[in-house]
């Protein structure tokens, strides 16, 4: 999230200081996935609208970006396949496919929630225990996560008015001076945006008065990455928080687990192994490709669940840009470009659904 503020304020002529406390991408940014997965068409609202509106801006935006650096995010609009695993399911997808007609549309540009028998290519996934059928999106796509990082990243080494400083940890802020206190040393600022990841809601809370709860939690997943001689283009599949997501350079990532409660935030266990499991056997084509690399990290989930974004009620320099929970990448852009646009002063260029503005968490936390 910080990385496409950075981004936004380079764009706008913003004089901006990006402080992470690693190196830049290692947070739960740096993992395996990289699902863009749109809401379901039905019962639309203005959250599925901005979300809807920020997966087709995307396309343009990762265009753009890798043309600026001349870098691949792994960016494919590779679609979204969901097995029907019960006969009762296909008449609901059927009826969410006249709501994606509806909404699923940007200027004369439309995306498809197809019903079908049997997935386009055997095995990926298995006909056999999905009587339903299958849906088949045609707007969800995914990005290789520490691509996408790598080339912001360039983009950002290269800009004229952000600098970059890593592994220093923002240790606290003072408000009323404008001072970060850091290990590099004190900062001064006009406007702080806070876009920590699932440290974000402590850092905030120092900040904000009368909370009875904490602004958010961490939640773990794991996820794996597996050698196969599959067709990148093949789409997402998506079965009961399972999914299976083809990537360039024969990679199929896996995941993900989602654990409230956890030992240790960084290592992987059993229940990856049975998330695998469960990927082979609904995936025949995965057969008995390697994995080559297990890897575990902490969403940020916001106590509303949505993202947590905007300037802080009582703080007119403390903004938010977090709690992107399971679906930050496909977001990420609209959400830092408003919350950059909200330090800036300037006028927004898409609506933000209320419940992400920061005073909506700060007012559920209050109960
Ligand atoms: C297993 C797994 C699978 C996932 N799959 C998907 C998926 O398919 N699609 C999707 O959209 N999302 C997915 N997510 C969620 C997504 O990865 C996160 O929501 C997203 O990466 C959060 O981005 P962020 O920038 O808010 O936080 P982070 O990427 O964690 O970045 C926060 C940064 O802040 C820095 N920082 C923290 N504290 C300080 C401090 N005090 N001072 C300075 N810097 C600090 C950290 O070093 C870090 O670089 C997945 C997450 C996991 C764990």
């Amino acid at each position: 999230m910080g990385l496409w503020a950075a981004v936004f304020a380079e764009r706008m002529g913003i004089d901006t200081l990006l402080i992470d406390a690693g190196a830049l991408g290692e947070g739960a940014s740096g993992g395996l996935l990289g699902a863009l997965m749109p809401h379901m068409p039905d019962q639309w609202n203005a959250k599925k609208q901005f979300q809807f509106e920020a997966l087709v801006a995307l396309e343009a935006e990762i265009a753009t970006i890798e043309g600026e650096t001349g870098l691949s995010t792994g960016y494919r609009r590779s679609g979204r396949l969901i097995p029907l695993p019960k006969p009762h399911l296909r008449q609901i997808a059927l009826e969410r496919s006249v709501d994606a007609d509806t909404h699923w549309r940007a200027g004369d540009r439309r995306f498809h929630w197809d019903v079908l028998d049997a997935p386009e290519i055997a095995g990926w996934p298995d006909v056999a225990g999905n009587e339903g059928g299958f849906v088949r999106d045609t707007l969800a796509g995914r990005v290789a996560p520490r691509s996408l990082c790598a080339v912001l990243a360039a983009y950002l080494r290269r800009a004229r008015h952000v600098r970059i400083i890593e592994n220093t940890a923002i240790a606290d802020i003072d408000l009323a001076r404008g001072v970060a206190e850091t290990s590099f040393g004190t900062v001064v600022f006009g406007h702080c945006v806070i876009a920590a990841g699932h440290q974000s809601f402590s850092l905030l809370a120092r900040h904000t008065t009368g909370l009875t709860q904490p602004l958010g939690q961490p939640v773990k997943g794991q996820s794996a990455l597996l050698k196969a001689d599959v067709d990148p283009s093949l789409p997402t599949i998506f079965r009961d928080g399972l999914y299976v997501v083809a990537h360039e350079g024969g990679h199929v990532a896996i995941g993900s687990t989602s654990e409230n409660r956890f030992d240790d935030a960084y290592t992987t266990d059993g229940q990856l192994d049975v998330l695998v499991d469960k990927a082979r056997a609904l995936v025949p084509l995965l057969g008995e490709a390697p994995v080559i690399e297990r890897w575990a990290g902490l969403r940020p989930k916001a106590i509303d669940r949505d993202p947590m974004i905007g300037s802080h009620p009582d703080h007119a320099n403390l903004l938010a840009l977090t709690g992107g929970f399971k679906v930050s990448f496909g977001l990420a852009h609209r959400l830092a470009e408003a919350t950059v646009r909200m330090a800036a002063g300037e006028e927004q260029r898409f609506a933000v659904p209320d419940s992400f503005h920061l005073i909506n968490h700060i007012r559920v936390a209050s109960r």
